[in-house]
């Protein structure tokens, strides 16, 4: 195996009928020369959100990738403390918004060197600053003092930095009706979701393994060329969940722009309800975790063990 650090990819190599990917071409991003080209069988674009794979499609004549956004206007501003003896021992600590009024959270959790990673995040345009005064009213008009508290407490190691994610973003490869041999996009070139569902990394390696299955299942390198709309669109199922399961959190937002389905005001709710009781029920909080970090199926938020309750907690 050999890795290439430094450099910039820039475009596909294809056969003369553009129907096969045959490379790319590169450059080393220090040079100032001409791209080279690079040969490969599989070319696979995991170049994260800014991935210039649908314009290099279209330069290729290929149609326009069809993509969905649900639109969120997020901010984030995150600074590392350092936990004083004193201090309390939260490893982890989620202030949650209520919506549709709340757009602000604020997320602790503990790092190395008993440090903490305190980010706060506000969605449509109620950004959290960079500056520290501000960025310890924001914590403070959350809708619990629990992050604010543990803030007085710990002493700041580095600057606040801040960032902008606007929205979930997904591309539907698979529904193009042709697509490059030789091909495959993945993470976030393939879809973003909002960073608070903490889903990206998850989804990256569930497609990641998925390619690995595949590689494994002994194909020639014809066939393995052939193939890899096949396996996109297996990528394109392992999305469906964690798509769902973001974009029906953030379109609880009225200020959210996407597209709003039949049933998503009955999920919603039933969510409501499911979230409400993880107060007082630890058995519902594991339930609910499971599924969020993609190890169940949503189907299992059915479960009577959990649908009874949420309905008794309703009346
Ligand atoms: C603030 C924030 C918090 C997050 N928190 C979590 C979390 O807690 N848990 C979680 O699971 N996920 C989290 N995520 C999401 C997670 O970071 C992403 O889903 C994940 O990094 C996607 O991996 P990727 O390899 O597809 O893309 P990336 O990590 O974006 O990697 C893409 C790489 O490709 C390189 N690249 C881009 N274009 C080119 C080019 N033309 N040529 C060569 N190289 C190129 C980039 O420099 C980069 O190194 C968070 C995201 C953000 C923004």
């Amino acid at each position: 195996m050999r890795l290439l650090e430094g450099c910039e990819v820039t475009g596909l190599r294809t056969d003369p009928a553009r129907a096969r990917v045959t490379g790319i071409t590169l450059r080393m991003r220090e040079e100032r020369g001409q791209p080279e080209e690079m040969r490969a069988d599989v070319v696979v674009d995991a170049s994260g959100r800014g991935s210039r794979t649908p314009s290099w499609l279209m330069h290729l004549g290929y149609p326009t990738v069809e993509e969905a956004q649900v639109i969120t206007d997020l901010g984030y501003a995150s600074r590392i403390y350092h936990r004083r003896a004193a201090s309390s021992d939260w490893k982890l600590l989620v202030v949650l918004p209520a919506p549709p009024a709340g757009k602000r959270c604020g997320y602790i959790c503990a790092l190395e060197e008993n440090q903490w990673i305190v980010s706060l995040a506000g969605r449509c345009h109620d950004y959290p600053p960079a500056d520290e005064t501000a960025f310890f009213a924001f914590a403070r008009s959350l809708e619990v003092p629990d992050l604010w508290d543990v803030l007085q407490e710990a002493e700041p190691v580095g600057p606040i930095a801040t960032l902008k994610q606007p929205s979930n973003r997904r591309r539907y490869y698979e529904r193009l009706p042709h697509f490059p041999q030789g091909l495959l996009v993945l993470g976030d070139a393939l879809c973003c979701l909002t960073a608070l569902y903490a889903q990206g990394m998850t989804v990256a390696a569930l497609e990641a393994k998925a390619l690995q299955t595949w590689l494994q299942q002994g194909h020639t390198c014809s066939t393995l060329v052939s193939k890899t709309f096949q396996l996109q669109k297996t990528l394109a199922n392992i999305l469906a969940v964690p798509w769902l399961l973001a974009t029906c959190e953030d379109l609880r937002f009225p200020e959210v722009r996407g597209k709003r389905y039949t049933g998503l005001s009955l999920l919603q709710w039933y969510v409501l309800q499911l979230n409400e009781l993880t107060e007082h029920d630890p058995r519902v909080t594991a339930s609910l975790f499971e599924v969020v970090h993609l190890l169940k199926h949503p189907a299992a938020l059915f479960h009577p063990s959990l649908f009874f309750p949420a309905m008794r907690h309703r009346r």
